[in-house]
C-alpha cells in the first residue's frame, strides 16, 4: 500500500501519516520525488487501513501495490532512480562503464588496469578482494589487502571503486574502502547479507541470482530498500540454462522487463554471463542497445596469467576498441558516456 501526499501537503501532515502507520505496528518509508511525495506502508496491512489513511489531512490517495515487491516497484516510484557512486551517477541519461580485474591480485595489476580503463573511458573501477569461488581450491582473493590496493588505485586515478562483500560481518569493513558494495550472484538470496547492506551507507550493486526469477531478484532488492538503503543498482549477469556453450545465458530481455517493473538502474555484466572474452564485445553492445544504464566488464593486463576468470577478461587494447563502439551504440540509444565528477 502506498500513500500519495497532496502537492501542497505540509511536513506536519506527512509526519501525521507516518505516525498513524507506525501506530499500527507497520513500517513507513517516505520517498520524496520531484513529482510527488509518497509513503510506502510495509508489513501486514489490512483492508480498513486504506480508508483510514485516505481520510487523513494532506493525503491525495491511497493505492494498493499489486506486486509482492513494493519499494522497488514502478508503482511505488514512477520516476527512474539515479544512484551516486563516488561522483558518478548511474541510472540517468549517461551510460556508465565499470571495468577492472575480476580479482585484485597485486598493486601493479590493479593500478595499471585502473589507469588503462580510465583512459579508455570507464568511470568506475571494479575488482574483487573477497572472491566467492565454486571450488575451495581456486584463488579466493587477497581480502583486506586487496581492498587497500583498490583504495590506492582510487587515489591514483580518481575512479570510485566497487567490490564484493560476502558476509554480513564484513559489510562495515568493506564499506570503509569501497564506494559501492557488490552482492554476487551466489549471495543474491543471502537474506542476512541483504539486510546488512540495507543498513550500510553505501550504494549496492545487486547481481541477479543465476537461478532467480525477475520477481525473486526484485524481492532481493526489496530487502535492501526496506532496510533503509535506497541506493540499489541491479545487474543482469546471466542465468543458468541447459546451454553449456556459454558459461551462463545472458538474459537480455531482463533489461527492458526490469526497467518496466522497477525504477532502479539496471546494468549488465557480459563478462560473467558469457565467460568468454570473444563474446564480451557483442554482448556488451547488445546490452547497451537493449537500454542498459551501464555495463561492468572484466579487464586484465595479461588475461593468460589472471588468477581468476582469465578466459573472459579483455586486454587493455580490446577494451579500448570496444569502448568506441559502445559510445556509438550509446549515442544511438540517446545516451552519452558517463563523465567522472558529474
Ligand atoms: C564478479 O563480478 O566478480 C562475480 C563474481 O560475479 P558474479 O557474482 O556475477 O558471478
Ligand atoms: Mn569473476
Amino acid at each position: 500500500m502506498i500513500v500519495v501526499m497532496r502537492k501542497d501537503s505540509s511536513k506536519e501532515q506527512l509526519e501525521g501519516v507516518r505516525e498513524r502507520i507506525e501506530g499500527h505496528g507497520l513500517q513507513a518509508q517516505v520517498s520524496e520525488g520531484v513529482e510527488r511525495t509518497v509513503v510506502g506502508v510495509l508489513g501486514q496491512t489490512f483492508v480498513e487501513l486504506k480508508d483510514e489513511l485516505g481520510l487523513m489531512e494532506g493525503v491525495l490517495e491511497v493505492v494498493l501495490i499489486s506486486k509482492p515487491y513494493k519499494l522497488s516497484s514502478r508503482e511505488f516510484k514512477p520516476e527512474d532512480t539515479v544512484v551516486r557512486v563516488g561522483d558518478v551517477l548511474v541510472g540517468n541519461h549517461e551510460l556508465t562503464v565499470m571495468a577492472g580485474p575480476c580479482a585484485v591480485e597485486d598493486e601493479e595489476q590493479v593500478v595499471l588496469t585502473a589507469r588503462a580503463v580510465k583512459a579508455a573511458g570507464a568511470t568506475i573501477l571494479r575488482g574483487g578482494a573477497f572472491k566467492p569461488r565454486s571450488s575451495p581450491y581456486s584463488f579466493r582473493g587477497t581480502g583486506v589487502h586487496g581492498l587497500q590496493l583498490l583504495a590506492k588505485a582510487r587515489v591514483d586515478t580518481g575512479l570510485p571503486v566497487i567490490t564484493e562483500v560476502m558476509t554480513p560481518e564484513d559489510v562495515g569493513m568493506v564499506a570503509q574502502y569501497a564506494d559501492a558494495l557488490q552482492i554476487g550472484t551466489r549471495n543474491a538470496q543471502n537474506f542476512n547479507l541483504l539486510d546488512a547492506v540495507g543498513k550500510a551507507n553505501k550504494p549496492v550493486l545487486l547481481k541477479r541470482g543465476f537461478s532467480s526469477t525477475y520477481e525473486e531478484w526484485l524481492l532481493a532488492a526489496e530487502y535492501i530498500l526496506s532496510g533503509g538503503n535506497s541506493q540499489v543498482i541491479l545487474c543482469e549477469r546471466g542465468i543458468r540454462t541447459f546451454e553449456t556453450g556459454t558459461r551462463f545465458t545472458m538474459d537480455l530481455s531482463a533489461i527492458p522487463v526490469i526497467q518496466d517493473l522497477s525504477h532502479l538502474p539496471v546494468i549488465a555484466d557480459p563478462s560473467h554471463s558469457t565467460g568468454r572474452a570473444n563474446l564480451v564485445p557483442p554482448m556488451t553492445l547488445a546490452a547497451v542497445a537493449a537500454g542498459a544504464h551501464g555495463v561492468i566488464i572484466d579487464v586484465h593486463p595479461n588475461p593468460a596469467v589472471a588468477k581468476c576468470d582469465g578466459a573472459q577478461a579483455l586486454t587493455f587494447e580490446v577494451f579500448d576498441g570496444l569502448m568506441s563502439q559502445v559510445h556509438a551504440v550509446a549515442q544511438a540509444m540517446g545516451k552519452v558516456p558517463a563523465a567522472a565528477g558529474g
